[in-house]
């Protein structure tokens, strides 16, 4: 869970009430994406969220902050737990919640079939594609599952969902030194997306140990790569800004150790837990750590 800063001032004061916040929520127990730098892609597959547990995760972090946006960008692909996404966020939408469908993200590495109905069920709530890689090569390399939903395929689909909807589409990518961080891979970039109105958000690779042998790209490149989507391609493009790598739970950190025999770190400061297939650290629930980052808290949630 991450507070707004911003949303919290008001005229250069802290604004009167509670503080509003963003929400990454997890709509699987481990994946079966097995992306090469994600932490959870580790774990592999371990079940389906039912729409009550994700929707759990956002009663539990109302506790403690004004909940203003939701992203699923937590453990999981999404799209492969379609039936309880989509009805866990028209939860979200209706009372008491009343979440608005514009403050709604969801990500997906980019299942096609399931992008092809998700204007339908969904009008309204943002779709961010995790594309992570300009060519079908580079992108097998880095996700397996790119095989399954070949690039070609995939920008069709982004841009029949485009049509239908008339939304932007939030384009992740992750930056990777040596590996897709090159000049030429963000001209390659700015073509392929020409035709679409996107949002390009660049992610600074966060550390995952052992398990990858990445190195995250130096800031120069990745200010490089941005100056060259912006001001060759005119495309909007961000640079993701790190939090809560200090408590492994930055983005592509979530993971669940089975050997880890130690309280989950999130649950020390209320006796812990020890950590199991069962419980997602790092997400929203009923307990959070206070040792945290001051702008970030993590939960854990155990079923
Ligand atoms: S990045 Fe997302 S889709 Fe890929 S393995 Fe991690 S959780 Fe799964």
């Amino acid at each position: 869970m991450r507070y707004d800063p911003k949303l919290g001032m008001y005229d250069g004061k802290p604004r009167p009430g509670v503080q509003r916040s963003t929400l990454c929520v997890s709509s699987q127990v481990g994946c079966k994406m097995a992306c090469k730098f994600c932490a959870t892609g580790t774990m592999g597959f371990k079940y389906n969220l039912s729409s009550g547990e994700i929707v759990e995760q956002l009663v539990h972090a109302s506790c403690f902050s004004d909940i203003r946006n939701v992203v699923f960008m937590g453990m999981g692909e999404p799209l492969n737990n379609y039936t309880a996404v989509v009805e866990a966020i028209q939860i979200m939408m209706g009372s008491p919640f009343r979440l608005s469908p514009k403050r709604i993200t969801v990500s997906t590495v980019g299942i096609i079939h399931a992008i092809n109905k998700f204007h339908d069920n969904l009008p309204s709530v943002n779709l961010a594609v995790s594309l992570h890689a300009p060519d079908q090569d580079i992108r097998c390399q880095i996700m397996p599952s790119a095989r399954a939903f070949p690039l070609g395929k995939l920008m069709a689909a982004l841009e029949s969902y485009q049509e239908k909807s008339q939304q932007k589409i939030f384009i992740e990518y992750i930056m990777l030194d040596g590996v897709n961080d090159l000049e030429q891979h963000a001209h390659q970039l700015g073509e392929l997306l020409q035709t679409l109105k996107v949002v390009v958000n660049l992610i600074p690779f966060n550390s995952i140990g052992n398990s990858s042998s990445f190195r995250a790209s130096t800031k120069e490149n990745v200010r490089a790569f941005q100056k060259i989507l912006r001001g060759v391609y005119n495309i909007r493009t961000t640079i993701r800004k790190q939090m809560g790598e200090d408590i492994s739970g930055a983005c592509g950190q979530l993971v669940v150790d089975p050997f880890e025999t130690n309280a989950c770190r999130s649950c020390e400061a209320l006796g812990g837990h020890r950590r199991s297939a069962s419980v997602i650290c790092s997400l929203s629930a009923s307990s959070f750590n206070s040792r945290a980052s001051p702008n970030i808290q993590f939960f854990c949630v155990k079923f």
